[in-house]
């Protein structure tokens, strides 16, 4: 008889019930983790408001969501264990995005854009659970200095760290990101590490934005309320101000707002380079000017997941040289996983990031 465990199985849009499952069957291949900090991210809102499709072959559940999580090890699959390679009880941090290593795309490199992605809390049972299976090419051992609610940001921040190589910052230059989120946070931080000069963020709620100039925002605007002593009519006009009307240089979008990204395509200059970030909506298009896009030689670019930096994405986190103190605003049971995702779709309390602790 196999063990049960507590878990919230998401079924279909809206719908997300805790139920007793059994803890999964640990294969030669697997690493089965306790889970102890793991974060709501934007994608599991997105999941689970029907806005995305999951991983399944049907696209749709039954199926635990979560992650971006930490953990300790209870069980080492025989490959592992062959290798040496965990023992129960490490402290690890799960990197949810696990390649196959046999497809054409893993042959060719591209991990990230694996054939047969494995995918806790995406393709299969996920970290809003007490136990998750990973792969054992999908652990990293957590560092001592690192606890597991901040490790917990290990995803998202490697996704923020993809993001920002592929932005290509050259020293100096005026960054624009839209979305101040989680994610915008750590992007701010970044952008100044790798040498920008000014970086403005955008977004639409001043709670929001007051983070941001903590997080280092040289300027911070809002596009949306005009109540907001941040409230700026014309972007473009007000960008322009501040570059002696050589617009941003380089723009990234930690948004999932489709126009947050055609915004930053009217604010970038010359030979910009802007990332189109957030995770779209199913039918999402974006236009582009064609005209001024085609004189400028702007470059979009798309950062697809985070392959190849989670070594140096643990190390930034573990030498402390980005902040996550102030970014878990709330840390809830695993009983009230839905109830915190649907105030984090409402923004009831003001939420950056919401972290459940199994
Ligand atoms: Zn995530
Ligand atoms: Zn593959």
């Amino acid at each position: 008889m196999a063990e049960i465990m507590k878990a919230q199985v998401f079924y279909e849009a809206e719908k997300m019930q805790m139920e007793d499952i059994p803890v999964p069957a640990v294969a030669d291949t697997d690493v089965l983790v306790r889970v102890k900090n793991v974060g709501i991210c934007g994608s599991d809102v997105s999941y689970y408001y029907g806005l995305s499709p999951l991983g399944t072959e049907t696209g749709k559940g039954p199926l635990g969501l979560g992650h971006e999580f930490t953990g300790e090890v209870v069980e080492v699959g025989a490959v592992a264990r062959s290798m040496n390679l965990y023992r129960p009880g490490d402290r690890v941090v799960v990197n949810p995005v696990q390649h196959c290593n046999a497809c054409i795309a893993c042959y060719n490199g591209d991990i990230n854009m694996c054939q047969n992605m494995y995918v806790p809390g995406v393709t299969a049972h996920g970290g809003f659970a007490e136990d998750c299976l990973a792969r054992y090419t999908g652990l990293f051992k957590l560092p001592d200095s690192v606890s597991y609610a901040a490790g917990a940001f290990t995803e998202p921040f490697a996704c923020a760290v993809h993001g920002m190589r592929r932005l290509d910052i050259e020293p100096g230059q005026f960054v624009a990101i839209f979305g101040p989120g989680a994610i915008g946070m750590m992007m701010i931080q970044l952008a100044k590490m790798v040498g920008a000069g000014k970086v403005a963020m955008i977004g639409t709620r001043d709670y929001r934005l007051e983070v941001a100039k903590k997080s280092g925002a040289d300027y911070v605007f809002n596009t949306e309320d005009e109540n907001s002593v941040y409230y700026v009519a014309d972007l473009k006009e007000a960008i322009a101000g501040l570059t002696d009307g050589r617009l941003a240089e380089r723009a990234i979008t930690p948004t999932s707002a489709n126009e947050a990204f055609e915004q930053a395509i009217e604010i970038t200059g010359n030979r910009a380079i802007l990332v189109h970030f957030g995770l779209p909506s199913e039918d999402d298009v974006f236009r582009v000017p064609a005209p001024s896009y085609h004189v400028m030689e702007k470059e979009i670019r798309s950062p697809w997941l985070a392959p190849f930096v989670w070594p140096t994405t643990l190390r930034i986190i573990s030498e402390g040289l980005v902040d996550f103190e102030g970014l878990v605003t709330s840390t809830v049971p695993l009983e009230e996983t839905e109830k915190a995702i649907r105030d984090l779709k409402d923004r009831v309390g003001e939420p950056m990031k919401v972290q459940v602790t199994p």
